[in-house]
C-alpha cells in the first residue's frame, strides 16, 4: 500500500484515498471497471491502485469471459482524420 505522504509520479501532486474507474483494452475489447479503491492525485486525478487491488484485478481480468457484465456501454469512435481536420 502506498504511503499517503507519497506524491504523484506524474505531477508531484498530493494523493488522497478515493475511487477510480479504469478503462482497459483486452483482446480488441474495451472494458470499464468502476469505482475501484485507489489513491487519487488531487491535481491530475491519476489513480494509484494498491498492489493487492492490482493483483485481484489481474486475476479478475483472466476470468471476465465467465462473468456477466453489469451492463454494456455504447461508445463513439472517431478516426484521426475526423479528429484532426479543421483544427
Ligand atoms: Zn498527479
Amino acid at each position: 500500500m502506498r504511503n499517503l505522504d507519497d506524491r504523484c509520479d506524474l505531477c508531484g501532486g498530493q494523493l488522497e484515498p478515493g475511487t477510480a474507474t479504469l478503462e482497459i483494452w483486452r483482446k480488441q475489447q474495451l472494458m470499464v471497471i468502476r469505482d475501484l479503491p485507489a489513491d487519487v492525485c488531487l491535481q491530475c486525478h491519476e489513480p494509484y491502485l494498491s498492489p493487492e487491488t492490482s493483483d485481484r484485478l489481474d486475476r479478475f481480468m483472466d476470468t471476465t469471459e465467465n462473468v456477466k457484465p453489469r451492463q454494456y456501454l455504447t461508445v463513439p469512435e472517431y478516426s484521426a482524420l475526423q479528429a484532426l481536420e479543421g483544427t
